[in-house]
């Protein structure tokens, strides 16, 4: 049985005194709910989140991860050093660096090798832009994203990996996928990945990403194969993000 998630993406959005009070508030006012959760802080706050979470329920992960272990890349973070501070997620092919910072399919691929190569769990982000789900491409970006790293680390690799739909066009705009519109290409990635191994389908946890927020959570939760969330403006509140996280009760 799969359990479901909420991820939160704190982005560049957050400064160092705001990051240690959104922590201090979730761990006080943490709900009871038989479900993961994680936020993936800046870089640069990982290190003090992590000893702040060291004993709660909550998991740290990164926003990316560089496409090589070690060597010249400067600026870059190796997933070896995100295993220094216990990270147990790394977003790889959020749709900002594949939009801002040239991220294509072969390097989220390589990104994605990485962090499973330092059993880090990669949360694989795919999803459309706007343009091309109104010309009716939604299936086959989503398809040719998540087949070019299949076809690149092999189904095993997914055993251990969260995907994220996002669809481009709802994130951070309000705009969220309605639950039926999420659900069809949940189970469009799930069957696409059963054909390979239907063991490895049904247990992975598939996440929507796209203005989730209280008010929208619940319907897209209840949805078969949406396990959770990945949240970007609303992890930045910990009432918002904890009662995103309290959805799965209901
Ligand atoms: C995201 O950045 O992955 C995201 C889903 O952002 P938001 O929730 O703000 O749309």
């Amino acid at each position: 049985m799969r359990k479901n998630i909420v991820i939160g993406n704190w982005k560049m959005k957050i400064n160092h005194q705001s990051a240690q009070k959104l922590i201090d508030d979730m761990i006080a006012g943490m709900p009871s709910v038989d479900a993961d959760i994680a936020v993936c802080p800046p870089y640069l706050y990982i290190p003090e989140v992590g000893q702040r979470l060291a004993d709660s329920n909550i998991a740290l992960g990164a926003q990316n991860v560089a496409t090589h272990s070690e060597g010249a890349y400067t600026g870059e973070i190796a997933a070896v050093m995100l295993n220094d501070f216990n990270c147990k997620y790394a977003i790889v092919g959020h749709s900002e660096r594949r939009a801002n910072y040239a991220d294509t399919d072969e390097t989220v691929g390589l990104r994605f090798k990485q962090a499973l190569d330092a059993n880090i769990i990669p949360v694989l982000a795919i999803g459309e832009l706007l343009e091309d789900r109104e010309q009716g491409n939604t299936f086959d970006v989503v398809a040719k994203q998540l087949n070019a790293v299949l076809d690149f680390v092999g189904i095993e690799s997914f055993k251990n990996a969260v995907i994220a739909y996002e669809p481009v066009w709802a994130i951070g705009t309000g705009l969220t996928a309605s639950a039926e519109q999420a659900q069809e290409v949940h189970l469009y990635i799930r069957q696409l990945l059963a054909e390979k191994d239907a063991q490895i389908a049904e247990n992975i946890q598939i996440i929507y990403g796209g203005s989730v927020k209280p008010q929208n959570a619940e319907a897209l939760f209840a949805m078969s194969d949406i396990d959770g969330a990945l949240v970007g403006g609303d992890s930045l509140s910990a009432d918002s993000f904890l009662k995103i996280y309290s959805s799965f009760q209901k």
